[in-house]
């Protein structure tokens, strides 16, 4: 097991930079995940630690000691790749041992590994079957097999589990969580998919355009995103954005103006807002309420109505707002395109964000994690 730290880390291409100053610790036995959206860097930066990209400046350093010259093969990391790149014409077992047998680990040791290592992932039954005769999951867990008998310190996951229909992600998903688990060993896994990150993680790091966009447990982020991308990016569907000016603010808080007219005093720090600024609030479809509990009601046309079943997704035309917002109502309600419908905000549910993208932080603290 193994700490891994970053150090002002960068990486360019011909110049360009592609990852700019990450500093990052990842604690011994964390299960920290890289999410972002499609060329953020995430890649880049599991194989900057994996050792298959040169770092351009920075130092990495894993169990404390710094690692930036060392080969792949010297640096305890195993990698598990999107693609298995599994040896079609050797066995499940064979497929397993390879590195092991490169690596020259005596046969008794290879067979104690590789059995050890199948009947966690339950693979033991299949161990003298080809690729081609496994499912798609199998193939995965045999490619998270071939890594796990080497034993390394830190797990690296780039995006393993793309290649795999919807129900075998949710599967292999609980699997690999279970796995860590487990076998308590460093894990850093690499997503574009925030619903992984969510739920697999440990500790966060949304990256957007090369840079850290923000660190924090998963619940931390949801509630308490330190700026718009971070809120816009986790959470689905989307936070809603709204354009909005600032009345008065102060440490305590910012009043704002919203359509109508009307006022609310949002509990965020205000102490850098000016008064007259342009704001965008923040609201989750899913912390809208009804009418007669909110401070701020509101009654608007229903664009579109959604019905999943257990919920409802209301796309809303408010008076004022150029764009539909969307709520999250409750899956029995009848509702239609074209009627009314009423709903109101609690300010204390509420983001504000300024100008340059940061958020105001939130004075709520929110029960489900500081409860
Ligand atoms: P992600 O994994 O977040 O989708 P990547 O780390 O794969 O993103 O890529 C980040 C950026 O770096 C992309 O713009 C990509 O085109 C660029 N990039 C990746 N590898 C190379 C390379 N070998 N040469 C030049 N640019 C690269």
């Amino acid at each position: 097991m193994a700490s891994v730290t970053l150090r002002n880390i960068c990486k360019s291409y011909d110049g360009a930079a592609i990852t700019r100053n990450i500093d990052l610790d990842i604690e011994d036995g964390e299960f920290v995940v890289f999410v972002g959206p499609s060329g953020c860097g995430k890649s880049t930066l599991l194989r900057l630690i994996a050792g298959l990209e040169d770092i351009s400046a920075g130092d990495l350093l894993i169990d404390g000691q710094r690692v930036n010259e060392l080969p792949p093969m010297d640096r305890s990391v195993g990698m598990v790749f999107q693609s298995y790149a599994l040896y079609p014409h050797l066995s499940v077992a064979e497929n397993m041992a390879f590195g092991l047998k490169l690596a020259k680990v005596g046969k008794a040791e290879i067979r104690r590994k590789v059995e050890a290592v199948s009947r966690i992932l339950q693979l033991d039954q299949l161990l003298e079957r080809k690729p081609k005769d496994l499912s798609g999951g199998q193939r995965q867990r045999v490619a998270i097999g071939r890594t796990m008998v080497r034993e390394p310190k830190v797990f690296l996951f780039d995006e393993p589990l793309s290649n795999l229909d919807a129900f075998l992600r949710v599967q292999m998903r609980i699997e690999i969580s279970r796995l860590h688990q487990r076998l308590k060993s460093t894990m850093i896994y690499v997503t574009h998919d925030q619903v992984e990150a969510m739920t697999m993680a440990d500790k966060i790091v949304v990256l957007n355009a090369g840079e850290i966009a923000q660190v924090g447990a998963p619940l931390e982020l949801y509630h308490y995103p330190q700026n718009r991308f971070v809120a816009g990016f986790i959470g689905s569907p989307q936070m809603n954005f709204l354009p909005v000016r600032a009345l008065g603010a102060d440490a305590d808080g910012v009043e704002i103006e919203l359509p109508g007219a009307c006022r609310m005093r949002v509990p965020v720090d205000g102490s850098a807002v000016q008064v007259g600024e342009a704001l965008t609030l923040g609201v989750r479809p899913e912390h809208f309420v009804a009418a007669e509990q909110a401070d701020f009601a509101f009654t608007g046309e229903i664009g579109v109505a959604e019905r999943l079943g257990d919920h409802n997704l209301i796309h809303l035309s408010l008076e004022g707002v150029a764009e539909l917002i969307t709520l999250r109502g409750d899956g029995n309600a009848r509702v239609a395109a074209g009627q009314r419908y009423a709903a109101g905000l609690m300010a204390n549910k509420c983001h504000l964000f300024r100008a340059d993208g940061q958020a105001c932080a939130r004075h709520y603290r929110e029960p489900a994690i500081h409860g």
